[in-house]
């Protein structure tokens, strides 16, 4: 029998490249998601379920209905500015919710858990690049809230044999190389997709948040990892649960920087069209570089990036942003 795995918030951008890629590697996927941010049609694999993990009854039966041998818990909020607006918000549901679904797993038994973590648990760093080492002080809500479940997940291994795995993802981007999925958030507050919209004349410019940053250019320096290389470092993240290894957590980037202006000029150069840029004042919470350390990943899980290339990710995902809008 395929093992099966839960993918709560299979409907969003890395949750449902990563439901196709589990499903191309014969795995048996339910997803489970409230559609609040994600989308019906970008299932295509598995069973969707239509429910919220703040609703205890609905949770309780899809664990009485699927004996899951893994659960992937993608579903999250994730804006930094709106954290900072409706912190109790983004605690219920990032830390509050994310304990239903642990309390579920506990009650029936399912013990291995890939979490959906952050590099804004990292805060403004004190070293760059970022590894595992670097101590975890957030900055915001946000931050806060995936260091929190990080503790909790820590705790429940104590104390309940969960195992679990946590990815601390750095800026994902991109989309499916063949155009088939990609990054569908609204409002998009994303620079890549944001920056193709303006390419594509869907937004008139876009806007650099700070540009007096202590960095080459002066704009912010951030470390963009193709979303199919963090699908790539789930389904080895699975399989290391699988073989009944120990919990941890991994920092998922490039471990190479880019700043505002450099993805400007390569989406430039992927897409034939001039961008028109506005320079603004700073982002609040905006560290002026990230970037990751992942020799962890690469070494523990064998996780090798495939597209390094960051004209290979903004490419797909004008692929994408070509595909969902058309020629105006
Ligand atoms: N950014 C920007 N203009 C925008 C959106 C983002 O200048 O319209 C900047 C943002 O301040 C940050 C970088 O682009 O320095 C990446 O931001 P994004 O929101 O894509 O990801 P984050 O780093 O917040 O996870």
């Amino acid at each position: 029998m395929k093992p099966r795995i839960l993918i709560v918030g299979g409907a969003g951008y890395i949750g449902s490249h990563t439901v196709l890629q589990l499903a191309h590697a014969e795995y048996d996927v339910v997803v489970f998601d409230n559609l609040s941010n994600g989308h019906r049609d970008a299932v295509l694999a598995g069973e969707l379920v239509v429910g919220d993990l703040a609703d205890r009854v609905a949770l309780a039966n899809l664990f009485a209905v699927h004996r899951f041998d893994a659960v992937m818990h993608f579903a999250s909020s994730i804006q930094v500015g709106e954290s900072m607006q409706q912190p109790a918000r983004y605690y219920a549901n990032n830390v509050g919710n994310t304990v239903h679904l642990i309390e579920a797993m506990i009650e029936h038994g399912v013990q291995r858990l890939i979490f959906s973590s952050t590099a804004a648990i990292f805060g403004d760093p004190i070293r760059i690049p970022i590894d595992e080492t670097h101590p975890l002080q957030p900055v915001n809500p946000y931050g806060w809230s995936k260091s929190m479940v990080e503790q909790i997940l820590a705790d429940c291994d104590r104390a309940h044999g969960l195992r679990y795995v946590a990815l601390r993802y750095f800026n994902a981007a991109g989309a499916h190389p063949d155009g088939l999925l990609g990054e569908r958030h609204d409002p998009e507050t994303h620079l890549i997709p944001l920056v193709l919209q303006a390419a594509a004349g869907r937004r008139t410019h876009i806007g650099i948040f700070g540009t007096d940053y202590d960095t080459p250019d002066g704009t912010c320096v951030r470390d963009y990892i193709h979303v199919q290389d963090l699908v790539d470092a789930h389904l080895r993240a699975l399989q290391w649960l699988m073989q009944g290894k120990p919990s941890a957590a991994f920092n998922l980037g490039n471990e190479s920087g880019f700043s505002i202006r450099e993805v400007i000029r390569v989406a430039e150069a992927v897409t034939g069209q001039r961008v028109v840029v506005q320079n603004l004042p700073r982002r609040v919470g905006d560290p002026a570089v990230l970037v990751a350390g992942s020799s962890y990943a690469r070494a523990a899980l064998g996780w090798q990036p495939r597209y390094p290339n960051l004209h290979d990710i903004v490419q797909h995902a004008w692929l994408w942003e070509k595909k969902c809008t058309p020629p105006l």
